[in-house]
């Protein structure tokens, strides 16, 4: 069906203006300064966006939605991850294949991709974990960026489970460089972080209070130090994920001033949770468990100053949802719970409450870090990411004056609990389109699941 958006102010990285947006299909057909509706096809869905944002589509570059974890399943699958994007403004998303040492690449990429097949109703992508790289699977990661997946997610972190030997880390970096494919990567020191674990439940000190003690920012900082050398002796492009405290971020940026092609991500969660949201009582903190740890409140304007700079390219998630009970598996030590804390749908709300609405965000740096850049670094610009015509047609009205609170009541997600509860939020997408049709509008999902494309996405990091 076309689509008519009236009267809204566009909002993109670098412009903002007011014009009305036809989209004749599934891409932006014509942006003008008035479209007369009368003289569109009847069919024509017409929306009113007057006194309101209109923005390109929000990416998330970093989600769980399929994701083992010691023996248990993250709790949300692609049709309630795709309406809690919606409902918060996200249009696409990019998700971690995350298989374990001993698994196929080729089998787990095609294990991940089958997760999506007619449940997903936004357009999703993925980075592909490299968690070894035997000279045997080397040609399937070849083929895996070839189909379109031309990135690779990498863990400096969890000895024994997902880290990757620095032999075969600097064979993986060569390898994507030559394919023109990007490292991104997850940066601690896991031997450091093991040793500490170990310490601390010998201690006693077994509860989640201790996860963030376990891993502090020089153990995040030393990763990211590590896995830029590596970037800057075998020319990979490199992407450090959900990068949490000032320590990461100056070694990221004294890395790119050395001449290495470091991008930066952030995490919602890190911009607004502190260390004290895992030290809370009787267990509770669990909820607020996740690898970087949430870190002292200092180190926020860090991220929000590196966002506004945009010296930091993106914000994501990490949205792994595990519901408290499966928290519970680490009732008796911090190391066994799953981590995550779930985002997807609060993202872009708590960039325009507590970035934009407090003065640390302009407009045009949200949308940069909340959508363009990820489509920019991940090889989907101009499909995604901007409002311009031949883009595809993924739109968010906003409405900077809905204000309400975050609660569990409207999750989508299935992890059971709302990290941001009661929390005050200012602005609400209220239309939200996918390739021209509408998916979401008020925070509730209205479209349909099994609508959403893999994204074929070009190598251009070589
Ligand atoms: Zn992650």
């Amino acid at each position: 069906m076309p689509l008519l958006i009236k009267n809204g102010r566009i909002i993109t990285a670098t412009d903002d203006y007011k014009a009305d947006i036809y989209c004749a299909d599934e891409t932006i057909t014509r942006i003008e300064k008035s479209i007369d509706a009368k003289r569109l096809p009847k069919s024509t869905e017409v929306v009113n966006a007057a006194g309101k944002y209109v923005f390109p589509g929000f990416i998330d570059p970093h989600v769980h939605i399929y994701l083992p974890f010691m023996g248990t399943f993250s709790a949300d699958d692609y049709e309630s991850a795709s309406k809690a994007a919606l409902a918060g403004g996200t249009t696409t998303f990019i998700e971690m294949i995350c298989p374990g040492p001993k698994d196929d690449p080729w089998e787990a990429y095609q294990l991940w991709r089958s997760q999506a097949k007619k449940k997903a109703a936004v357009d999703y992508t993925y980075h592909m974990s490299i968690v070894r790289f035997e000279p045997k699977v080397r040609a399937q990661f070849a083929k895996i960026v070839k189909d379109g997946v031309p990135s690779f997610k990498v863990f400096l972190a969890y000895k024994g489970a997902l880290d990757l030997s620095d032999e075969h880390l600097f064979a993986a970096m060569t390898q994507a460089k030559s394919l023109g494919a990007i490292v991104t990567a997850h940066c601690e020191n896991a031997e450091a972080i093991d040793a500490m674990q170990k310490q601390l439940l010998a201690a006693g000190k077994t509860g989640p209070e201790y996860h963030g003690v376990s891993r502090p920012p020089v153990v995040e900082a030393s990763g990211v130090h590590h896995l830029c050398s590596f970037a800057s002796l075998t020319g990979a492009h490199v992407y450090t994920v959900h990068t949490s405290c000032e320590d990461s971020v100056q070694e990221a940026l004294n890395a790119r001033y050395r001449g290495v092609d470091v991008w930066i991500e952030s995490v919602a969660p890190h911009l607004v949770l502190d260390e004290s949201f895992a030290a809370l009582p009787d267990f509770e903190g669990a909820k607020y468990v996740m690898s970087p740890p949430l870190r002292a409140k200092h180190h926020q304007n860090v991220l929000w100053n590196g966002l506004r700079s945009r010296a930091i390219s993106t914000v994501g998630t990490d949205h792994a949802p595990f519901t408290p009970k499966q928290k519970e598996m680490g009732k008796d030590a911090f190391t066994r719970i799953p981590n995550g804390i779930p985002s997807i749908q609060e993202r872009v709300d708590l960039l325009h409450t507590y970035g934009v609405m407090r003065g640390r965000l302009s407009l045009n740096a949200m949308v940069d870090a909340g959508s363009t850049q990820a489509a920019r670094i991940f090889g989907m610009y101009p499909k995604k990411g901007t409002i311009k015509i031949g883009s595809d047609a993924d739109l968010v009205v906003y409405d900077p004056k809905a204000k309400g609170t975050f609660t569990k009541s409207d999750s989508y997600s299935k992890a059971d609990y709302c990290a941001y509860d009661g929390w005050e939020r200012l602005g609400r997408a209220t239309v939200v389109t996918v390739r021209g049709q509408v998916q979401a509008k008020n925070g509730k999902f209205v479209g349909t699941i099994g609508r959403g494309q893999f994204i074929r996405r070009e190598a251009t990091h070589g």
